[in-house]
């Protein structure tokens, strides 16, 4: 069988790629031909990521790099990087890194709530802001940036005012890139999953996770390579004419 190849020769930076959803899309990139930049605020998990995809990596066109996405200085950074190592910017963004703070609304702190804007939404600005001025300034004319939200930012759940907020955030801030980066040739887009068994589940009850199992249409949880197999559409020339839309990748639950 051929190898497939719907993202030969392109060049990808997926934050949040030491684990979970990015960790997949980093596995999923690789085996479409690109070339993958493994960012994360854990160096160790980035490397294990990289060490993942050695097999196909004998070129080295894969790396890792570490970046608190927080940080514009930290988020330039690693830019910069890129450019020094490559020679030239990403053509596909997926913003992954993403954290939780959970706390129903009476007892959350100002602090979770600061800290999860900070990285879910603020995070997904910088990346989204700085791959798109180094795409404009280097002339290239097609882009695709792929922020992850959730199907919570739609319909809101217990315990995740901040959660919630910061990733309706994300689905307004790409709609409006994509209607602002269109005319450079840069498609914006959102995925939207729902319950996906990735570490960040790992803080849910077991009891939760089981009733959210059996209201999911499938029936059953979503897996990491769900959310990676959505990613490489979205990322690739058969979603040419897609831009400014949110997918949601949820099994059913919640749809409609
Ligand atoms: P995860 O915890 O497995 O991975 C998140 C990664 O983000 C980690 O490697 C972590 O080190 C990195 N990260 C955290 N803060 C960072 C920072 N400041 N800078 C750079 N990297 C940072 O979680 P996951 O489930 O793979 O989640 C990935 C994305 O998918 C997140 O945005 C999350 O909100 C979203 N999501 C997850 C689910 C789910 O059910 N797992 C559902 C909907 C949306």
């Amino acid at each position: 069988m051929s190898a497939s190849v719907k993202l030969c020769s392109r060049l990808a930076v997926i934050t949040g790629g030491g684990s979970g959803i990015g960790r997949a899309v980093c596995q999923r990139f690789a085996q479409e031909g690109a070339s993958v930049v493994i960012a994360d605020v854990n160096e160790d998990s980035a490397n294990d990521t990289l060490k993942l995809l050695s097999h196909n990596n004998e070129d080295h066109k894969h790396s890792a790099f570490i970046v608190d996405v927080t940080s514009k200085q930290s988020v330039e950074q690693l830019f910069s990087q890129i450019q020094l190592r490559y020679f030239r910017p990403p053509c596909i963004s997926v913003s992954a890194a993403g954290i939780t703070q959970d706390e129903f609304l009476i007892k959350l702190e100002e602090d979770a709530f600061d800290k999860v804007l900070q990285v879910n939404l603020k995070g997904t600005f910088l990346v989204t802001q700085t791959l798109a001025k180094a795409l404009i300034s280097s002339g290239l004319s097609k882009g695709s940036i792929i922020n992850i939200g959730s199907i919570v930012g739609k319909v809101g759940n217990l315990g995740q005012t901040n959660y919630a907020a910061s990733k309706a955030g994300v689905e307004g801030l790409t709609k409006t890139a994509a209607k602002e980066l269109g005319r450079y040739g840069i498609r914006c887009n959102c995925v939207l999953p729902g319950f996906i068994l990735t570490p960040m589940l790992e803080k849910v009850p077991q009891k939760v996770l089981e009733k959210f199992a059996g209201m999911v249409p499938l029936g059953r949880l979503g897996q990491a390579s769900d959310v990676a197999d959505a990613c490489v559409f979205l990322a690739s020339n058969e979603s040419q004419y897609i831009t400014g839309v949110s997918l949601e990748v949820t099994g059913g639950l919640f749809t409609g």
